[in-house]
C-alpha cells in the first residue's frame, strides 16, 4: 500500500479473512490507528479495516527497502507520515516509479505546487519531491502519478484492456 488513505486502500475488504499479507509502512499504519481513533483527518482513512483480527498487516520501517529484485520501497514523507513510493525494474522495459499521492497531478511534480489541505507535512514533502526527482533522473524512469491521468495513458495497455 503506498498509504493508507481511503481511495488507495478501498478495496481490502476483499482480503478480510484470506490471510493475505498487506504491507505498508509502520508509521503509516500507525497514524491511520492514531487518526482514526481520535477523529483527527477524520473521513481520510478507512477505521473497520484496523483491525488484526481480519486483515493481515505487515510493516517495512526506515527509509529504503528491497523486497525483491527490481522492487524497490521508497519513504517519502510529506503527504502522510509513512508514504511509500515504489520503483520497480523490468529486464527488458527499464524502471518505472510510481508516487502514489507524493505527487497527485502533474502540477505537483513539473512545478513543485503544494498538495494544499491534502498535505500533512510541507518540508517533508519538497525534501521527498527532490529526493523522488533526482531518483527520477538516475533512473531514467517513466513516472506514474497518484491521480494523473495523462501520465497513466502513456503507459503500454495490457491486452485485456484493448478493444
Ligand atoms: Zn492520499
Amino acid at each position: 500500500m503506498s498509504h493508507l488513505h481511503l481511495d488507495h486502500a478501498g478495496g481490502l475488504e476483499h482480503f478480510f479473512g484470506t490471510n493475505t499479507e498487506i504491507w505498508c509502512h509502520e508509521d503509516e499504519l500507525k497514524n491511520a490507528f492514531w487518526s482514526s481513533a481520535t477523529g483527527h483527518d477524520d473521513g481520510l482513512f478507512r477505521p473497520d479495516y484496523l483491525r488484526a483480527d481480519i486483515l493481515n498487516w505487515k510493516t517495512v520501517s526506515g527509509e529504503k527497502l528491497q523486497l525483491w529484485e527490481g522492487v524497490i520501497l521508497h519513504r517519502c514523507r510529506g503527504h502522510t507520515e509513512g508514504s511509500l513510493v515504489l520503483e520497480l525494474t523490468f529486464l527488458n522495459s527499464g524502471t518505472v516509479v510510481m508516487t502514489g499521492d507524493l505527487f497527485h497531478v502533474k502540477e505537483n511534480y513539473e512545478d513543485g505546487q503544494p498538495q494544499g489541505f491534502l498535505m500533512r507535512d510541507y518540508n517533508e514533502w519538497f525534501r521527498s519531491r527532490d529526493y523522488v526527482k533526482r531518483l527520477i533522473k538516475q533512473t531514467n524512469a517513466r513516472v506514474c502519478l497518484g491521480h494523473e491521468g495523462s501520465y497513466f495513458d502513456k503507459f503500454e495497455k495490457s491486452p485485456r484492456f484493448l478493444d
